[in-house]
C-alpha cells in the first residue's frame, strides 16, 4: 500500500487534496488487500488510483467587453468499471488538475456505494462565474462543450454540474450539444430543467440525501434529528436542502455561512431570507440581522465555534480542521455528516472517530445527489418521468441502504462504526470486484 502510494505521489507531484483523498481510502482497504491475494496479483490498487484518461483543453471565448478569454478545461475519466463515467463540472477560477482528481477518486467510491451502476469522473475549468453576465456563461459553457461533446455521451461519461455548474449551465451546456451532435440525447447530462429532461429532486437530493444519512446514523444510536440543534456550513444548494430537509425532520438550524461570513440565528435560519439574500439582486449574508432581530452575523467568523448537536460541513474541501473538530467535540456534538466533498480534514476524521462520535464520510452522506442523477437518467433512457413523491421515496430507500452497508462492512472489518472504513471498504470492493471480472 505504501509502494502503491509512493507511486501516486510521484505521478501526481503537488496534488495535495489527491494524496489526502487516495491516502485515506488507502488505508481503509489494507486489511481487504491482506484477506484478498487476488487484488494485489491484479494490481488493483495501483489501477484504481491512475485515472483511466485525463482530458485538458482549451477554451477560447469573448466576453461582453468583445476582448477574447482563454480557460482551461478539465475532464478526468476516472473508473468506467461499473459504468459511465459520471461526476460533476465545477467552474472555479481557482480550479486545478490535482483538485479534480481528488474529487474523480472519490467519486468513484461514492457512485460504487449507490449501487446504480455508475463509474467515475470529474470535470470543470478554471473560469470563475463570480460577476460574469449571463451572455458570458452563456458562450463560456458553449465554447466549453465545443470541445467536451467529443468525449462524452449517454453511454459514455455523463457529467452534472458541481460548485458553480447549476441549472442554468447544464441548459447552456445541453443546448450546444445538441447543436453540434444533431442529437437527442438527454441522458448525457444530468441536473437538466423539468420541462427538458431533468428528474424531480435532483435539485434537493444531496441535501435531503445528507439529512436521511444523518438520521440514520442518529437512530442507529437509538436517537434522531428531532429536537436536535444543527449547524450547517454553505449557503449554496446542497446547504439549503439540508437545512430544509433538518427542519423537516424536527432539527433545529441555528447556523450557516458563505465565503464571506456566518450567520447565527438561535430562533432557526428563516431559508427563505437566505434565499433572498443570497439571490441575484440580494445584500448576501450580512444584511440577514437587519431582518431577523435575534440573528448575528460575523465576518470571517468561524460557524464551528457554535454550539450544536449535530453538524454538518456542506461548504467546501476542508473547511473544518483538527482545532473545529476538538471545539465541536468538546461541546458535545453528537453526529458529523459531510454534505461537501472531504470538508473535513484527516485529522479532524480522527478527533471525532476518537471521541465515538458517528462521522459519515461525503463519499456516503452525500452521494444522494449522484445517485438521483442516475435515475434521471434511468428515467431518460425510459423516457419515463417519476413524481417527486417517488423519487424521494427511492432517495430515502437508497441512502438507507448505503448507511446499512457502511456499517455492516465496518463490523465485518472488525470497525464497529467507523463508517470510513466502511464506506471506503464497500465501494472498493464492488469496484476491485468488478475491476477483476473484466481481466486486464
Ligand atoms: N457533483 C455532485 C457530486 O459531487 C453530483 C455529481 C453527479 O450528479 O454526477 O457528487
Amino acid at each position: 500500500m505504501e509502494d502503491v502510494f509512493a507511486t501516486l505521489q510521484r505521478r501526481n507531484p503537488g496534488e495535495d487534496e489527491f494524496h489526502q483523498a487516495a491516502h485515506e481510502v488507502l488505508e481503509s482497504v489494507a486489511p481487504v488487500i491482506e484477506r484478498h491475494p487476488e487484488y494485489a496479483r491484479a494490481r488493483l490498487l495501483e489501477r484504481i488510483c491512475e485515472p483511466e484518461r485525463q482530458i485538458l483543453f482549451r477554451v477560447p471565448w469573448v466576453d461582453d467587453d468583445g476582448e477574447v478569454q482563454v480557460n482551461r478545461g478539465f475532464r478526468v475519466e476516472f473508473n468506467s468499471a461499473l459504468g459511465p463515467y459520471k461526476g460533476g463540472l465545477r467552474f472555479d477560477g481557482e480550479l486545478q488538475l490535482g483538485t479534480l482528481k481528488f474529487l474523480g477518486f472519490e467519486q468513484i467510491f461514492k457512485n460504487a456505494l449507490t449501487g446504480l451502476g455508475i463509474g467515475g469522473g470529474k470535470g470543470g475549468a478554471d473560469f470563475s462565474p463570480k460577476d460574469r453576465s449571463d451572455g458570458e456563461i452563456m458562450r463560456f459553457c458553449q465554447a466549453f462543450m465545443t470541445e467536451l461533446h467529443r468525449h462524452i455521451g449517454a453511454r459514455t461519461d455523463v457529467p452534472a454540474g458541481d460548485m458553480g455548474v447549476g441549472e442554468r449551465e447544464i441548459g447552456y451546456l445541453f443546448g450546444q450539444y445538441q447543436r453540434i451532435t444533431n442529437r437527442s440525447e438527454p441522458g448525457v447530462l444530468t441536473g437538466k430543467g423539468l420541462g427538458w429532461g431533468g428528474a424531480q429532486l435532483r435539485t434537493e437530493a444531496t441535501g435531503y440525501g445528507c439529512a436521511y444519512f444523518v438520521e440514520e446514523m442518529l437512530q442507529a444510536r437509538d436517537t434522531s434529528l428531532d429536537g436536535r440543534t444543527v449547524v450547517v456550513s454553505g449557503a449554496g444548494n446542497v446547504a439549503l436542502h439540508a437545512i430544509a430537509k433538518v427542519t423537516d425532520l424536527g432539527g433545529l438550524v441555528v447556523a450557516c455561512s458563505d465565503s464571506h461570513g456566518v450567520v447565527h440565528d438561535p430562533e432557526g435560519i428563516d431559508l427563505d431570507l437566505v434565499r433572498e439574500l443570497k439571490g441575484e439582486d440580494g445584500d448576501g449574508l450580512s444584511a440577514y440581522p437587519d431582518r431577523r432581530r435575534d440573528a448575528r452575523y460575523e465576518e470571517d467568523g468561524s460557524i464551528w465555534a457554535i454550539e450544536c448537536d449535530v453538524a454538518l460541513p456542506c461548504a467546501t474541501q476542508n473547511e473544518l480542521d483538527e482545532d473545529d473538530a476538538r471545539r465541536l467535540v468538546d461541546q458535545g456534538v453528537i453526529a458529523v455528516a459531510e454534505g461537501a466533498n472531504m470538508p473535513c480534514t484527516p485529522e479532524a476524521v480522527d478527533v471525532f472517530q476518537e471521541a465515538d462520535v458517528p462521522f459519515g464520510p461525503g463519499k456516503a452522506a452525500n452521494a444522494g445527489g449522484v445517485a438521483v442523477s442516475a435515475l434521471e437518467m434511468q428515467q431518460n433512457a425510459a423516457r419515463d418521468r417519476w413524481t417527486f413523491e417517488r423519487t424521494d421515496e427511492r432517495l430515502v430507500e437508497i441512502m438507507r441502504e448505503i448507511h446499512g452497508l457502511c456499517r455492516d462492512t465496518a463490523e465485518e472489518y472488525d470497525r464497529p462504526g467507523d463508517y470510513v472504513s466502511g464506506a471506503n471498504i464497500a465501494g472498493f470492493r464492488r469496484v476491485a470486484d468488478t475491476m477483476l471480472a473484466l481481466g486486464v
